[in-house]
C-alpha cells in the first residue's frame, strides 16, 4: 500500500504523523508532500529567502526520515496559493508517478487559504491524474515519445482529511498508542523551534482525548471522503 500525505507548511503534519509511521513500520510506502516551504514563517524574519527555504527544507526532510516516509518539496509559494489547475496538475504529475492508494490532506475550511487551497488541489489532482491526455499535455504524442509518457493513476484513492467540524463526513480513528512518543518527539522539535506556548502536554492531552472517543489511549482522528471508490463486497 501507498499513503501520500499532502500539506501546505512543515508542521502541518502534526495531525497524522502517528498515522504515517504506523503505516511505513508495517511496511507501507509513505511520502509527505509540502506545497510550499512555509517562507513566510514570522520566527524567521531575520533570515533570507534562501535560509528560511533551507532550514524549512532541513526540518521536512528530518521530520519524514523520523516517520520512514520519502518527501518531496513543491514550491506554490507560501500564502500565495490559489487552487487553480496548475497546481493540481503538479500534484497529480505526482500522484501518476507514486500511485498511491491512500492520500490524507488538509480539511476544507481551515483559516489558513493556503490549507484550503491544498485540500482543493489534493481532491481535484485525483481525478486529472486519471486522465493520460492532462498529464502529457504538450509531450505532442508521437511514438518515439512513448517512453516519456505519464501512466494515469487510475485505482480507486482513499482520501482522508483533518477534522471539521462543520463537515459532516465519517470520522474514522487511528489507534497510535505506539508511536505516540515518536509523534510528540517531533511536536517537541516543532513547540521548541518555534517558541510555541501550546506545551507537548497539551499536545498529548488532545491525542489523549481522540483515544478517549475510541476506547484506547492515544488516537489521531480524520474525516474520509469518497472518490472512485470501488464497490464492496459485504458492509463488514
Ligand atoms: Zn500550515
Amino acid at each position: 500500500m501507498r499513503l501520500l500525505a499532502v500539506f501546505s507548511h512543515p508542521d502541518d503534519e502534526l495531525g497524522c504523523l502517528g498515522t504515517l509511521a504506523k503505516h511505513a513500520k508495517r511496511g507501507d510506502e509513505v511520502m509527505l508532500v509540502w506545497t510550499t516551504h512555509g517562507e513566510l514563517a514570522s520566527q524567521f524574519d531575520n533570515h533570507s529567502d534562501s535560509e528560511v527555504r533551507r532550514i524549512r527544507q532541513e526540518h521536512g526532510a528530518w521530520v519524514a526520515d523520523t516517520v520512514g516516509a520519502q518527501h518531496h518539496f513543491f514550491d506554490m509559494g507560501d500564502s500565495r496559493m490559489t487552487g487553480e489547475r496548475s497546481e493540481s496538475l503538479q500534484l497529480a504529475k505526482l500522484y501518476a508517478h507514486f500511485q498511491p492508494d491512500v492520500v490524507l490532506t488538509w480539511s476544507d475550511d481551515s483559516p489558513h487559504p493556503d490549507h484550503r487551497m491544498t485540500a482543493k488541489i489534493t481532491f481535484d489532482a485525483i481525478t486529472l491524474a486519471r486522465i493520460p491526455k492532462i498529464l502529457n499535455e504538450g509531450q505532442g504524442g508521437h511514438s518515439e515519445d512513448i517512453e516519456e509518457m505519464i501512466t494515469a493513476h487510475r485505482q480507486p484513492v482513499r482520501l482522508f482529511q483533518y477534522v471539521s467540524s462543520a463537515s459532516a463526513r465519517p470520522v474514522v480513528h487511528i489507534d497510535i498508542g505506539e508511536e505516540i512518543e515518536l509523534v510528540k518527539e517531533v511536536f517537541t522539535f516543532y513547540q521548541e523551534f518555534y517558541g510555541w506556548s501550546f506545551t507537548p502536554e497539551d499536545f498529548l492531552a488532545t491525542r489523549g482525548a481522540h483515544g478517549r472517543e475510541s476506547g484506547v489511549k492515544y488516537a489521531e482522528k480524520l474525516q474520509r471522503r469518497q472518490a472512485f471508490a470501488p464497490a464492496l463486497e459485504f458492509l463488514i
